[in-house]
């Protein structure tokens, strides 16, 4: 899929495309997503190439040494979770137009997840460790792109 993907927020005041790589989304059970998006973060890997119309709007925050999250600062949507060093996107999911049509491929943080919810669905599954050890895989060039 090379396919551009529009997208937008809850106000309409962030709009932007993006070009998913796969038709597949993500869900990270992790802490950090749980606390920002008040549930699991639903993303869909974009790379780097996402077009924000009115980037003003969007608010950015930095959140971890490698990481940034970026969200409308209007209505506080989640729009996307950013690599800082490689510029990679995870855009939330449900900002994309049409993004009901993809494939649930993936949990990570899994022993992060708490005990009172689960998805039904079959997936991969990756644990915190699974995903840093994934993560310097990729950096030395050891790994494929999930
Ligand atoms: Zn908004
Ligand atoms: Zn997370």
């Amino acid at each position: 899929m090379a396919e551009r993907m529009n997208g937008s927020c809850l106000c309409g005041a962030v709009r932007f495309t993006a070009v998913p790589e796969r038709p597949k989304f993500n869900v990270c059970h992790c802490g950090m997503c749980r606390r920002w998006t008040g549930g699991p973060f639903f993303g869909v890997h974009c790379g780097t190439d996402v077009r924000f119309e009115n980037e003003d709007q969007v608010g950015v925050i930095q959140t971890s040494e490698w990481a940034e999250r970026g969200f409308c600062t209007s209505c506080g949507s989640a729009l996307f979770y950013r690599l800082r060093e490689a510029g990679t996107y995870e855009i939330a999911m449900g900002t994309l137009d049409g993004a009901e049509a993809f494939d649930f491929g993936l949990q990570v943080f899994v022993d992060k997840k708490p005990e009172n919810y689960a998805f039904a669905n079959e997936t991969r599954m990756m644990t915190e460790q699974q995903v840093i050890d994934y993560f310097v895989k990729s950096n030395t060039g050891e790994a494929d792109a999930t």
